[in-house]
């Protein structure tokens, strides 16, 4: 990996407000323009239309004319998506979960999650204001842009709040539990780029798990089946909320910060020094870190345990087979008739330590 440099933090919450209001003003004239493409709420619940014409590429191929069989697919296909779901946020191992067992295919093994794996190298925390936590990562090699925003929205943030309200303000250790907890509850997140845009948004809206503006247009074309959950950028971060220190010492201070308020609200920010800091550990390493999913990491368990045991297993025989020197000269003695079992019986009842009976038969 080369080095590379993300620019500035400075300015990066409105370079990311920017980006989500021009998307925002993008997709309201879609849906106002009179030739507008997008399938509604409404008409996929049925209140459609016939003499619309709308394309999909449900069932595969080339996109061809909407039919009402297809909505009853759409729902269809809805209610599976939901089903992977439960309740509001979604943890970030389930995401990486997610995204290995039901992909949204590419060509070969191009999953996001292998996009991830292979192409962003980088995700760092780079300002936390209450539940909502920004992270910038690096764009993939055929971006027209350098960088992506990511924002993560924690949703038991208020409960890691009323539980440090219980702590002292001196012990590091509480904020550090509650930050280690925190990345483990449920959260909802959104991505500026146009992956997340026109394939995943509509399933983070339904699936309660949406950090950004809602999407309720069903991605007819680009996604209708449902499959997969979230784009490269956001499963590199989600990969660092789960298992980096460096987001874990990000979360902490900004816990401590937490705990010292008088109102239960917080506020923090990275250092331009930091986070450069960061970014060029991570951009220097030979390889990304590996994004590991819960089968993945069990196998790990396992692999480790199994290890342990033949560790263990291999020192039990070490201690059978290697017995004390002079034990091995007595027995010895005893096979080649030097020493009868009576003679060493008296010696040993003279009180002869065996090391002592070893250095006569030596002699
Ligand atoms: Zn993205």
């Amino acid at each position: 990996m080369a080095d590379i440099w993300m620019g500035k933090i400075k300015g990066h919450i409105s370079e990311a407000r920017n980006r989500a209001k021009a998307d925002k003003l993008e997709r309201e004239a879609a849906e106002k323009h009179p030739q507008s493409i997008i399938l509604t709420k409404r008409e996929v619940q049925g209140e459609w239309d016939a003499s619309r014409v709308l394309l999909t590429t449900l069932g595969g191929g080339a996109a061809r004319p909407i039919t009402t069989n297809d909505l009853a697919q759409f729902r269809h296909n809805m209610r599976m998506a939901q089903k992977n779901f439960n309740g509001d946020g979604i943890t970030a191992r389930q995401v990486i979960d997610l995204a290995s067992s039901r992909p949204m295919p590419g060509t070969g093994t191009d999953t996001d999650i292998n996009r991830a794996k292979k192409q962003i190298s980088m995700a760092v925390p780079v300002s936390a204001f209450n539940n909502e936590i920004r992270f910038i990562t690096n764009a993939g090699p055929e971006s027209d842009v350098t960088r992506h925003h990511v924002l993560v929205r924690f949703n038991a943030f208020a409960e890691a709040a009323n539980k440090l309200m219980a702590s002292t303000t001196k012990e590091r250790k509480d904020s550090k539990q509650a930050a280690n907890w925190l990345r483990k509850q449920k959260l909802a997140f959104d991505c500026d780029c146009g992956r997340h845009r026109y394939w995943f948004r509509y399933i983070s809206t339904i699936g309660n798990f949406n950090a950004g503006r809602k999407e309720l247009g069903f991605p007819k074309i680009r996604n209708p089946n449902l499959q997969g959950v979230a784009c490269k950028h956001v499963l590199r971060v989600m990969s660092e909320v789960e298992s980096s220190i460096s987001v874990l010492n990000f979360l902490t201070k900004h816990m401590i910060k937490l705990r010292d308020s008088q109102d239960n609200t917080a506020r923090h920010q990275a250092k331009q020094s930091d986070f450069d800091d960061d970014v060029k550990k991570k951009s220097t390493r030979k390889q990304p870190k590996p994004i590991k999913t819960s089968v993945q990491r069990e196998r790990e368990r396992q692999r480790a345990k199994e290890r342990e045991q033949l560790h263990k297993k291999a020192k039990q025989v070490t201690r059978i087979t290697r017995k004390p020197a002079a034990t091995r000269r007595i027995e010895a003695a005893m096979e080649s008739g030097k020493l009868s079992a009576s003679d060493l019986d008296v010696l040993r009842r003279m009180g002869f330590t065996d090391n002592e009976i070893a250095a006569k038969l030596k002699g």
